[in-house]
C-alpha cells in the first residue's frame, strides 16, 4: 500500500485522504470538491436554508418525467 494521497475539501479547507472523496468527472481531479460527508451535510443544509429551491427544481425535475412520458 502506497503513501494515501490527499485533497483539500473546497468547503472547509482541510486535508482528507482522497478516498473520502466522492468522484466527479467533471472536475480536473475526478474527484469531486468535496468530501462525501461533507457534501450530504451541505445537502441536508441547502434543503433546510433553500426549501422552495428545493421544491422548485424537484417539480421541475417532475414536471420533464411527465413531458417525456406523454411524448
Ligand atoms: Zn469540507
Amino acid at each position: 500500500m502506497g503513501k494515501e494521497e490527499i485533497k483539500f475539501c473546497s468547503c472547509c479547507g482541510l486535508p482528507f485522504p482522497k478516498h473520502d472523496f466522492g468522484k466527479n468527472r467533471q472536475t480536473p481531479d475526478g474527484l469531486a470538491y468535496y468530501t462525501k460527508a461533507h457534501a450530504a451535510q451541505k445537502q441536508k443544509t441547502f434543503r433546510v436554508t433553500h426549501p422552495e429551491q428545493v421544491r422548485d427544481s424537484r417539480e421541475r425535475y417532475l414536471n420533464k418525467l411527465r413531458e417525456r412520458n406523454s411524448a
